[in-house]
């Protein structure tokens, strides 16, 4: 809280102003595009201490772009960290920042409430390359500690979940890191720097799908890893020889020595072994973008926030309308979390729940013909638009979840996800009261509204 008053004028001018020093190049007043591939060097001498990571330089833009670099030093002031890498997308970010801690034959405990395609790389791809994941409820402290092993490497989770936007109580998460000797990973993507700086409730590393709100206009993929800079790698060094043992990419010297006293050994190790070797670089013209996107992040997070929350009680109070899965409300299991970890306000990413049928096949026409009305609120899968977006989870973005897996996710067959843009709240309101207006005026059936009354005491019971 102390935090937010004293920094709000920081945040605005850092998000606009962080990382570009205007006398490279031609002073340019915004960071220009670098569209170029490879940097040319002044001598051979030069381009062999560049190689040998003796001097910071560029080389070559998969590694390393001067566009790139202006996006990864304001995410990194805006999050609080040391350093940070721009990659290709918030996929991206999530694999090459467990890669960096976990090795073959070790483990990581992760939220299962995560997004579907982190969830698809744990279980499937890790578990192809012989790193096991166990997936624990995020509100359940014991599973945390009960879930950790020797071979652990990393705990992850996300500050708000979605669709259903559950706020992990991140001081309870990190607790049990700590006592692990284990970083803790928060994917702070739905909640932003501006509504959470994760670092403050005891994350050590955070990524970003950039694509969702930094960059925020829905225009460009991007991902960004985050070292806070709290994790301590030479406390237990055994445990991280990439980083402490002698590597072959700095000859003569290991990563914590070269980049401990100043700068990040686990940013160097993320970018010169795993976004070297698998390539998932960030254009420049896409980092330009999602710079762009960022210097006006608190003005729009703030409308987002404030449009969410009107339409959420407007959904509350709305007959058709069985649950609103959003913290802010005070009905939300996850209302105190919200009040003690955005104090700001909570994200625009969240769900609600018609009364369900009982069959699947009409729960699934009852939420296409409401779409289907809809005019202003647009059917996409993306978050963090400046555009209102609106997705049917079991239908789309969660629909190669088991029965079990989206029974645990709280994600029904009339579960409908928004992620509430900026535009005039009147008319977003207006659009999803014209859409449910035709189920209010009687498709509910009685037997319907029996099911909706089971499952609505099965929810609350938890
Ligand atoms: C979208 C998203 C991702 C993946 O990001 P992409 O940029 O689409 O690759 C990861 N985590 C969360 C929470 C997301 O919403």
């Amino acid at each position: 809280m102390d935090r937010m008053s004293e920094s709000s004028r920081a945040f605005a001018t850092a998000q606009v102003q962080a990382g570009y020093d205007p006398a490279i190049a031609e002073r340019t007043a915004v960071p220009s595009i670098h569209q170029s591939n490879a940097f040319e060097f002044r001598s051979l001498s030069e381009a062999r201490d560049l190689f040998a990571l003796r001097r910071d330089g560029n080389i070559y833009s998969r590694a390393a772009n001067p566009t790139v670099l202006v996006l990864e030093r304001r995410v990194a002031e805006l999050e609080g960290g040391i350093g940070a890498a721009g990659v290709s997308s918030g996929q991206a970010a999530v694999a090459v920042a467990l890669l960096a801690l976990a090795q073959q034959g070790e483990h990581i405990v992760a939220a299962r409430q995560l997004y579907g395609g982190t969830i698809d790389l744990l279980q499937d791809t890790f578990a192809d390359w012989g790193i096991d994941v166990t997936f624990v409820d995020q509100d359940d402290s014991a599973a945390w500690a009960a879930a950790v092993r020797p071979t652990t490497r990393a705990l992850f989770a996300e500050s708000i979940s979605n669709p259903i936007a559950q706020v992990l109580d991140l001081a309870a998460v990190s607790a049990v890191a700590k006592s692990a000797g284990v970083p803790l990973v928060i994917d702070n993507t739905v909640a932003t720097p501006y509504l959470q700086r994760a670092k403050d409730f005891g994350a050590d590393i955070v990524v970003h799908s950039a694509t969702k709100f930094l960059g925020g206009h829905g225009t460009s993929l991007g991902g960004v890893v985050v070292d806070l800079g709290t994790f301590d790698f030479t406390a237990e060094p055994e445990r991280w020889p990439q980083l402490t043992q002698p590597y072959k990419r700095v000859p003569g010297a290991t990563l914590v020595e070269r980049y401990g006293a100043s700068g990040s050994p686990y940013i160097a190790l993320v970018k010169t072994k795993y976004v070297h070797d698998l390539g998932p670089s960030l254009s420049a013209f896409n980092a330009a973008q999602l710079l762009q996107g960022i210097e006006t992040l608190d003005l729009r997070v703030e409308r987002h926030t404030a449009n969410a929350l009107a339409v959420a009680r407007f959904l509350e109070s709305h007959p058709a309308v069985a649950r609103v899965h959003h913290p802010g409300l005070e009905s939300s299991p996850w209302h105190e979390n919200a009040k003690r970890y955005l104090p700001r306000g909570t994200s625009s990413v969240f769900s609600f729940d018609l009364h369900p049928s009982g069959s699947a096949d009409e729960d699934f026409a009852l939420v296409e013909a409401l779409i289907a009305r809809l005019r202003v609120v647009k059917l996409v899968a993306n978050i963090g638009d400046a555009r209102s977006l609106i997705a049917h989870p079991s239908s789309m973005t969660h629909s190669h979840m088991s029965p079990a897996q989206l029974a645990e996710a709280h994600i029904g067959s009339t579960t409908i996800r928004l992620s509430i843009g900026i535009e005039a709240i009147d008319d977003i309101i207006g659009d999803l009261a014209a859409a449910l207006a035709p189920i209010e005026a009687g498709q509910i059936a009685a037997a319907g509204a029996q099911a909706a009354d089971g499952q609505l005491a099965a929810t609350s019971a938890r």
